[in-house]
């Protein structure tokens, strides 16, 4: 059946780089979305496209309003969500005190059920449509966000960590038993509807070498598997890493000697990276997940877009929850720019407000390898978008009336945007 949504559209092609970033984008400032069977089969100007929809097909009206593509969140951990705002201590003292105790109680399906139910409205709450989520160590954290995602109709990548050292004995799997307990979520749910699966070491430091052989050969196994771990977030942390693998370059040529490097794979942070670990990056393929909010909370450090960027690594942001402040797609963009500023003890850019959006949408779809799948509009794609009110708020609504181009409206969303400006959230499976 067709559905049809006017309103303001916008959704990006391309990186717009610079201000305006003409060719990057489409807008139809009276747009038309039209959605058959949660896939995207027209878009355009709405006096152009209304006449050719069929007889009766309903028409939703955003005059007003602006609508985008969902966002999407590349680095989230559902079991944290609960661990937001905890106060104090730097990255290895944070997990010991607050996230460690947190994921412990998701042994219970019937806690992490619960859970898994309030991080998905969350997300959607929150205009994001796709997330790539890190589960506990155990498997029925992951079956019940997986649950929680297919009963919305949402895209999500999930997978169980892995971790068998370095870490309390009560979350500690083996590296036979994180091999063959991922193998079989892989199997229950890579590819079921919108759902798929990510083969999830922690991070170097808690997987002993056998283990991070093994999720490298379930990586073999599965190449069209996501593989999604940290980097380089935090100085102790390396140091810790140089300690526990001596023979290896540095810490990304850990998870590249077990075969973790490739494109499908995502690395949280890379603050700490040097130019030969973002080439090689750029030679596998595989992205990084810019977590500023995260990043700024405990204090790791700024990472380098432009150093990233310039070396051809592809880009997606995440709102590492709960490291991160906030399920917000606007505190993250606007934590991004205030990181990428210049003035700072690193390379400076001004990111653009373009740039933010698409590397919350259709940029971190690329890098997720669902370019034309989700993050933008094309005809084609699955139908996830939001619907933002840039009134929502007395100041947004005078800051936005103001607005002299597209780059002005954006910005003053991202700066002064939050959960209150979406006004609607659709997912694809439920049009
Ligand atoms: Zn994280």
């Amino acid at each position: 059946m067709h559905q049809a949504f006017r309103g303001s559209i916008l959704h990006f092609l391309d990186d717009p780089g610079q201000l305006g970033g003409a060719g990057a984008y489409e807008y139809f400032e009276d747009g038309l979305l039209v959605v058959e069977d949660g896939h995207v089969t027209g878009l355009g100007p709405a006096p152009e496209l209304l006449p050719r929809l069929p007889r009766g097909a309903p028409v939703a009206d955003y005059s007003g309003r602006l609508i985008l593509p969902g966002f999407v969140d590349a680095h989230v951990h559902c079991v944290q969500t609960d661990v937001i705002g905890s106060y104090g201590s730097r990255l290895l003292e944070w997990l010991e005190n607050h996230t460690y105790p947190a994921e412990r109680a998701f042994a219970d399906p019937a806690h992490a059920r619960a859970v898994a139910g309030v991080f998905v409205e969350e997300l959607l709450r929150n205009g994001t449509t796709t997330a790539l989520v890190m589960g506990s160590v155990h498997a029925a954290s992951v079956d019940a966000v997986f649950e929680a995602g297919q009963a919305q109709g949402m895209r999500l990548i999930a997978g169980k960590l892995m971790m068998d050292r370095n870490c309390p004995e009560y979350l500690r799997d083996t590296a036979e038993a994180g091999y063959a307990e991922s193998k079989l979520l892989i199997r229950r749910w890579h590819g079921r509807g919108r759902m798929q699966y990510a083969i999830s070491p922690r991070f170097a430091p808690s997987s002993t070498p056998a283990q991070l052989a093994a999720a490298g050969r379930l990586a073999r196994e599965h190449p069209d598997a996501y593989v999604h771990t940290h980097v380089a977030e935090n100085e102790e942390e390396v140091a810790w890493v140089r300690r526990l693998f001596p023979e290896r370059r540095s810490y990304l040529d850990v998870y590249d000697h077990y075969g973790l490097l490739r494109r499908r794979t995502l690395l949280a942070h890379g603050i700490w990276l040097d130019d030969d670990d973002r080439a090689r990056l750029a030679a596998t393929g595989a992205a990084l997940v810019h977590c500023p909010c995260c990043n700024l909370f405990i204090g790791s450090g700024l990472f380098d877009l432009r150093r990233t960027l310039d070396a051809g690594v592809a880009v997606a942001l995440g709102t590492d929850v709960g490291g991160g402040t906030s399920f917000s797609p606007f505190h993250t963009m606007l934590a991004a720019y205030y990181v990428g500023r210049e003035g700072h003890t690193k390379t400076g850019m001004s990111l653009t407000p373009g740039q933010l959006w698409w590397q919350h949408t259709a940029g971190a779809a690329q890098a997720l390898g669902l370019a034309g799948v989700v993050g933008n509009l094309r005809p084609g794609a699955e139908a996830d978008f939001v619907v933002l009110n840039p009134q929502a708020t007395p100041l947004l609504a005078r800051k936005t009336a103001q607005a002299n181009s597209l780059d002005e409206l954006l910005f003053a969303l991202i700066v002064l945007g939050d959960d209150r400006v979406i006004e609607r959230t659709v997912v694809s499976q439920a049009v």
